[in-house]
């Protein structure tokens, strides 16, 4: 894979495991986003996202 790609991330609520947003970072900056939170409309509030890679079938 070249240096600098980005890649496509699932963010899933922790809690309640609902897909809350897709961010798109390069494996490279990863590391940066582990502790990433956005609101989750489910459990009305900020919530801490798991991020998993998207799966393209191409
Ligand atoms: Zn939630």
């Amino acid at each position: 894979m070249p240096r600098g790609k980005k890649t496509v991330y699932a963010g899933f609520c922790t809690e309640c495991k609902m897909r809350i947003c897709t961010v798109r970072i390069s494996k490279a900056k990863k590391a940066d986003f582990r502790e990433l939170k956005k609101f989750c409309p489910v459990c009305m509030k900020r919530m801490k996202v798991k991020l998993k890679e998207e799966k393209h079938s191409s």
